[in-house]
Order: C-alpha cells, then structure tokens, then sequence
C-alpha cells in the first residue's frame, strides 16, 4: 500500500491532494492547480482515481452558451507544430482569449510519448498567464490516450478556457479517434515530403478541416507554394467531409510569423460555416456519441478485467489463439460465451453460413 502510494506522482500523494469538493470549486474558478491536479488524476492507472474523476466530471457545471473552440494541430514530428502554436497562441493571448495548449500523443503506445515533452519549445506562451499547457503523459494505448484526451479537454472546458488546441502526431488509425475529440481538425504540413499525398497519410488530410503547408520561407517559399497547389488539387478531388466546406490549403511561415493570423482566420471561418448551417450541434453530437461509445468499450474491458476468473479464462483464450490451436472467431465466440453474453448477429451469421 506504501509502495502504492509513493509511486504517485506528487500531487497525487495523499497529503498534497485537495479535495474531490476543492476540486470541482478550483476548476469551476478556472484555478490552474487545481486543473492540473484533476488532469493528473485523468492520467493515473489506479481505478480510485478514474472513480473520482468521473466524479469530478458529473459535479462540474456545463459551459452553456459559449463552448470552448476545440482545434487540433496536427502534423508530422518536425512539422512545426509547437512553434506554430506558439505564434498562434500568443496572438491569441495578445487578443485576450484564455487558451489551453495541451498535446495527444497516439503514437505514444510506440514511442514512450514523443511531443511536447518539453514546454521550453514554446517558452513565451509557457510564461503567459492566460495560456495553460500540458505536455503529453507517458504512455498509454490508443483507446486509453483517447478517453484521458477527452477527460481533460472537458476539464478545460469547465475552467473557462475559450480556445482549446491540441497538438497531436497522425499515426494511421488514429485520425478519426483525435478528429472526433475536436470541432477543427487543422493538418500542418511541410514541402518536400515528396508527394503530398503519399508522403503523409491520406486518412488525415480527408478528415482535415483547414492545411497549412509550414516553413514557407527563404528557399523554401516555392516549394511550399507548389505543394499549397497540389494539395489544393487533392482537396478538389476528396469529397467533402462537412458539407458546403472544401477545405482552403494555405502556405504559412510560423518562423516569420507570416500566414498564422490568417490561418486562424480560416479557422473561425470554418466555425462561421458550421454555426450558419447547423452543423456544429450535429458535429458536437456525433463526438458525443463517439465518446459515450469508446467509454462503454472501456468500462466493459475494466469490469471484466476486474473479475479474477474471467482474467484467468480471458488469457487461456487468448493463449490458444495465439499458438493457433484455436480458430480466431471461435475464440471470439468463446470469450463471449464465457462473458455470459449472446453473440453478436454478425458472428452469429458467419456460424450459420459456416
Ligand atoms: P513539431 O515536431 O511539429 O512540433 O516541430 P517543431 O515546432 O519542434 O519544429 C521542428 C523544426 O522546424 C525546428 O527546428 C523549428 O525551428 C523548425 N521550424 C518550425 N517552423 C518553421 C518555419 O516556419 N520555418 C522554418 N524554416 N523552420 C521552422
């Protein structure tokens, strides 16, 4: 229990913890430590805590009238991401709006967690007190990474902040996880990655909202304006994923500082686009569900995992699955018995057809 403890972080220690009450008061306050001691709490593996989050979560009130304006940057590593966040973030400020920076790392459950480990990458907006950052946690599974991101922008949200940006890398199926955490999903990209489409993953630049090609400067500016050409080709041929909208493609320099106002602009263009059009409440409801979905997939894993003989019958399974002396959808068909629930009509077709 002792070992339990002192391997907490250290707000999370039980003589530095505020209350689950002083909790719910700081955030609705937009206190910043208590934010971070609530997102802490998102990030901890101990079931406790996960309790008291949601807990947490159900007591906060909702934000009403003005929703946080949830924006995605995403991009691959060297794109440029933090340092254009850090431009984008200070004029933001510079505007008076309360910001919150926080970084998704899918590619976490690879790579030990890559991005925004280390705040000095966007030292001025690191110093302003409007702005909060959080660097990604550690580690985590795709579904786990998801749910903490999704805890934590509401967390936010409760705070107060006005505009919510998440930094993430694009690794394959993550797309569609990080683009339903969001209301603008903005892919940075870079030239000379060879051909625009190939050399980033096609799935994020169908789902993306608004392109800017970054590092458009010195000897860069014509290749960058070529791939701003082609990529406005591509987003031509895609069908559109919001309606009414094609998404722009622009060519932005974060290093001079030239193209982020502009981008931004966009940006609240495409906001303009889904309030005037009513697609804003059915975008924000399909997140809903999606969420509401991946949390039930997690709940069920967590009770069923929390049952010592399942845990026992779940890994005998998966065992013969694995060395192949049992059949993948039999063994699928086994769990389900075994979790004493009908199976699906899917699999219960592929029997009958069998
Ligand atoms: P991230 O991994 O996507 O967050 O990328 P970073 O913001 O860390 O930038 C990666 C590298 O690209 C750094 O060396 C930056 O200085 C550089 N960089 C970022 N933006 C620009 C830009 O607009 N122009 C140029 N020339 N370099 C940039």
């Amino acid at each position: 229990m002792k070992k339990t403890e002192s391997a907490l972080p250290l707000n999370l220690r039980q003589d530095r913890r505020l209350s689950p009450e002083a909790l719910v008061d700081g955030i609705a306050k937009g206190d910043c430590n208590a934010l971070s001691q609530a997102i802490t709490l998102v990030e901890s593996t101990v079931a406790s805590h996960r309790r008291e989050v949601q807990n947490i979560l159900s007591r906060l009130p909702a934000r009403g009238k003005s929703p946080a304006r949830l924006v995605a940057v995403t991009g691959i590593p060297g794109a440029g991401k933090s340092s254009f966040l850090e431009v984008l973030g200070n004029q933001l400020c510079d505007r008076g709006l309360r910001i919150a920076v926080l970084a998704v790392d899918p590619s976490s459950s690879l790579s030990g967690g890559s991005i925004l480990g280390d705040k000095t990458r966007m030292e001025t907006l690191s110093r302003r007190p409007e702005c909060f950052i959080r660097p990604s946690p550690n580690s985590g599974e795709l579904g786990g990474v998801t749910r903490q991101a999704r805890d934590t922008i509401r967390l936010c949200e409760a705070a107060g902040f006005e505009v919510i940006l998440i930094e993430t890398v694009g690794v394959g199926q993550s797309e569609v996880a990080v683009r339903s955490l969001v209301d603008c999903l903005l892919l940075l990209t870079v030239p000379g990655t060879g051909d625009e489409i190939q050399g980033m993953k096609r799935g994020i630049v169908e789902l993306a909202d608004v392109v800017a090609v970054n590092k458009a400067d010195g000897e860069n500016r014509p290749s960058a304006e070529s791939a701003r050409l082609s990529l406005e080709g591509v987003m031509e041929i895609l069908s559109e994923t919001t309606p009414g909208w094609r998404p722009p493609v622009l060519a932005v320099s974060a290093l001079e500082q030239r193209g982020v106002a502009e981008t931004w602009q966009t940006v609240e263009r495409f906001f303009e686009h889904l309030e005037t059009t009513g697609l804003w409440d059915s975008r924000r409801r399909q997140n809903r569900l999606d969420w509401f979905r991946s949390h039930i997939a997690d709940a069920l894993h967590d009770h069923f995992r929390a049952d010592p003989k399942l845990v026992a019958e779940w890994g005998r399974i998966e065992t013969a699955v694995a060395s192949g002396s049992l059949d993948v959808t039999d063994g699928m068909d086994e769990l389900i018995r075994v979790l004493c629930l009908p199976p699906s009509p899917s699999n219960a077709q592929s029997i009958d057809t069998a």
